[in-house]
């Protein structure tokens, strides 16, 4: 059987979705074996990721693949580079290049309804494209038309994921808040929203890459009356008001009040937001109050970029650009004074995913005392990871809890996972993953929730 390899970009959730679209087209109908090192398989498809340094990250990929891979593999590269970096990725020899449309036509001549596949995750994307036009991004020039998923298909994907999942997050690749303007003519999230928490009140939901814009009276009552709505992702961005008109977002002023409301509303919701530092023109001045702004302490969780001088962009041609060394000091003292996550993450600075965490996590796990798991069964596979079966067997239990940690993030579910962590594990085993989870390269909130999850209360 021949083997094939996804190299996926793990930044936007469209191409997320489309990788599990095309592992399970892959998997339904082809003979192909699907492996994870790339080095021994027949074709290797890497999708390309265009955000901020995902095109230099992604170009790497590239390079690292033509060097490894088996000399008569097949490479294809895909994904979001290929509307603005076509000719450029053309000439790059022992590659070839091909849109997602024109990969699974590779694979079976067949017509693929996107949205009918099963996303393996407790994730519904509601939309596609974005109608916004930021000064200093590149998506809208990549993805072209907004496509909104109709209600149906969202709330049957939602219906599906209720029977299992506590939280679900409902998000657009890439941006939420015009979902429905191209299908009933009018922004419609606070009306889906609504649908969803009354047909499926018991569930969580966090609403993803929230334009500020869109927090309409309505949407600020949705979310004021359903209090499973649980977090919000608004991007702030910046709040300094001439920034703010370059970047063209709206204006601080807006956003404020709106954020407030909600904070009055619902004092127990989460607001997590990202903000670009060194944008053109941004002085000592200008960070120094979107750091006041921060201070103010709103939001739950930060994100923060550098600002990226992104080739067709209209902030890229703007006077003032910001020296890199100033971005990076600034870039350095959000993260620091705010356990800001760096976003998007590049290599020197690279946020692991879990798998790379189960991996690295791997060899202390091999020689853990036979008496760290209360279950005989999974004990075994402690005692001698010595066959594929039982590697994957220890990355599930692993996967489990590091699931159990993400998912925590209401009191309800903080509760409900501690006690299933405390009966299914002994304190030494819960002292072992927390120690893996404290020594990664995790956010700081992620850092205590875990504390508290796994250690007994008086270690904390
Ligand atoms: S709203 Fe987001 S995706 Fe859309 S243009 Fe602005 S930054 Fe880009």
């Amino acid at each position: 059987m021949k083997k094939i390899a996804i190299i996926m970009c793990n930044d936007m959730h469209m191409d997320i979705e489309r990788s599990n679209v095309l592992l399970n087209y892959i998997v339904q109908n082809s003979n192909y074996e699907i492996v994870c090192d790339y080095t021994i398989a027949d074709i290797v498809i890497i999708q390309t990721c265009a955000f901020g340094n995902g095109k230099r990250y992604s170009m790497q990929v590239i390079a690292d693949v033509r060097v490894n891979a088996n000399p008569n593999a097949k490479i294809i590269v895909t994904g979001c580079l290929l509307p603005i970096s076509r000719e450029e990725l053309k000439v790059i020899p022992g590659i070839e290049v091909k849109s997602f449309d024109e990969l699974i036509l590779m694979f079976k001549k067949a017509d693929i309804h996107l949205y009918q596949e099963i996303v393996p995750q407790n994730k519904v994307i509601i939309s596609e494209g974005c109608l916004k036009r930021c000064s200093y991004c590149v998506y809208p020039l990549i993805v072209g038309k907004y496509t909104s998923k109709p209600m149906e298909d969202i709330l049957s994907e939602v219906a599906r994921l209720y029977e299992t999942e506590t939280n679900i997050y409902l998000t657009g690749a890439q941006e939420t808040s015009d979902y429905g303007r191209d299908l009933y003519g009018e922004p419609s999230f606070a009306k889906l929203l609504q649908k969803i928490c009354t047909q499926f009140p018991n569930c969580n939901y966090i609403i993803g890459w929230f334009h500020p814009a869109g927090l309409t009276e309505e949407m600020i009552s949705v979310i004021a009356q359903n209090k499973n709505i649980i977090e919000i992702m608004l991007h702030i961005q910046h709040v300094d008001e001439t920034i703010l008109k370059n970047m063209n977002r709206p204006t601080m002023k807006f956003t404020d009040e709106k954020i407030q409301k909600l904070r009055k509303l619902r004092p127990d919701l989460a607001i997590s937001t990202e903000v670009i530092v060194g944008f053109p023109g941004e002085t000592q001045l200008e960070f120094q109050k979107l750091v006041k702004y921060l201070n103010r302490g709103y939001f739950t969780d930060i994100g923060v970029a550098s600002y990226e001088q992104v080739l067709g962009t209209d902030a890229s041609v703007m006077e003032k650009q910001v020296p890199e060394g100033i971005k990076k000091e600034r870039l350095k003292f959000i993260q620091t004074k705010f356990n800001a996550c760096i976003y998007p993450s590049n290599k020197d600075n690279f946020m692991m995913s879990v798998i790379e965490e189960y991996m690295k996590a791997y060899d202390l796990f091999c020689h853990l005392p036979k008496y760290i798991l209360n279950n005989r069964q999974k004990y075994n596979c402690i005692a001698g990871i010595d066959t594929k079966a039982k590697t994957e067997e220890l990355e599930e239990i692993l996967k489990e809890v590091f699931e159990y940690i993400i998912n925590s993030r209401s009191e309800f579910d903080f509760q409900k996972n501690k006690k299933i962590l405390t009966e299914k594990y002994t304190t030494e085993a819960r002292m072992l993953f927390y120690s893996m989870i404290e020594r990664g390269n995790f956010k700081e909130g992620i850092k205590q929730r875990a504390k508290k999850l796994l250690l007994d209360d008086n270690q904390d």
